[in-house]
């Protein structure tokens, strides 16, 4: 049984191919109002390529007694350790906790709420976003990484994902992957929301953001993490220009009034620095003005 927590964007892309593939998937909701308007919407809506598909899929809330071997935890950043937290009690012996959150920081905080569960880390670039509650627009075809730094053995319900249609690598060096797709984060994310501008219009900043990475890869050189480095500024110029009509997702959180992840992005990135008495004063003012920004739009800083 595939246990999954939030019916958001991630949480239904997976589900819903999960289900269709015919293995056994139970939705976990937030408390019993979000199960009840579950119910009256009875199941989740996939939509690919325009067509929407429907898919009446159990759901419970976390209170629920039933054990859980195999947990895809797929709620914001912010929210997995204490959506743990909350689930510890139901983890079984030998359960393994599939982390789908951008960023770094939420798989340590997670792995301390359960300590006696085998957590796996994924990078992803898939794309979806929510049309309405309970329904999803499969917005971008992409690949998942999974890896265990703890445990370079490979779970056996990789076979899953493969007959669900996710396309899937185990990588043997995942935190590499997350410190990539973060420095690629903090290099475009943070300018394109203080100059609330799309991806594409960075390359009218092309100074401000080759002072980005080159300081981000001074990090993760720091932080050995040196594969992370490189050519990353000859990345995050291929990003901008391939993703040059997009508004990034930090772009969009900020936009709607939504909470930004940024405390697992930029906020690790500086908290790194200053751990390794790293002085980086682009990212560290970049950090101070993103807060400034968020702060004046009554958003939280962490
Ligand atoms: P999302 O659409 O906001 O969905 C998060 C879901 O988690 C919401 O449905 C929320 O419930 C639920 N949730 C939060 N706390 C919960 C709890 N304690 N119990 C039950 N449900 C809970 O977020 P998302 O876009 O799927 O993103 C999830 C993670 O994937 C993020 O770290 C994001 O950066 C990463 N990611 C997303 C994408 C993408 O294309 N969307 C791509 C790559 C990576 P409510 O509905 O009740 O608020």
């Amino acid at each position: 049984m595939w246990h999954i927590l939030g019916a958001g964007s991630l949480g239904t892309l997976w589900a819903t191919r999960l289900a269709r593939a015919g293995l056994p998937v139970a939705l976990i909701l937030r408390d019993s109002a979000r199960l009840n308007s579950y119910q009256q919407a009875g199941g989740l809506t996939l939509i690919e390529q325009g067509q929407p598909q429907h898919y009446p899929i159990p759901a419970q809330t976390p209170d629920h007694r039933q054990p859980i071997q195999r947990l895809l935890l797929a709620c914001k950043a912010y929210d997995a350790a204490n959506a743990v937290s909350q689930l510890a009690p139901r983890l079984a012996p030998g359960a393994e906790i599939l982390l789908l959150q951008n960023g770094l920081g939420s798989q340590d905080e997670v792995a301390r709420a359960a300590p006696q569960a085998r957590c796996i880390f994924a990078s992803s670039t898939e794309g979806a976003f929510r049309q309405a509650d309970f329904q999803v627009v499969f917005a971008g075809h992409g690949h998942t990484w999974l890896g265990d730094p703890q445990n370079l053995q490979p779970p056996s319900w990789l076979a899953d994902l493969q007959h669900a249609g996710i396309v899937h690598d185990w990588s043997l060096d995942i935190l590499s992957r997350l410190w990539r797709k973060l420095a690629l984060n903090c290099a475009i994310n943070p300018l394109t929301v203080l100059h609330d501008c799309r991806n594409g219009e960075l390359q009218a900043h092309p100074a401000q953001v080759a002072c980005l990475c080159s300081e981000l890869s001074e990090l993760l050189h720091t932080c050995g993490r040196s594969a992370a480095a490189e050519n990353l500024h000859d990345d995050v110029q291929r990003v901008i220009q391939a993703t040059a009509a997009n508004y990034s997702s930090m772009h969009q959180d900020v936009r709607q009034g939504r909470r930004t992840e940024i405390a697992y992005l930029l906020g690790y990135a500086c908290d790194a620095a200053q751990r390794h008495q790293l002085v980086l004063p682009y990212l560290q003012a970049l950090h101070s003005q993103l807060l400034a920004r968020l702060a004046a739009r009554g958003l939280p800083s962490h």
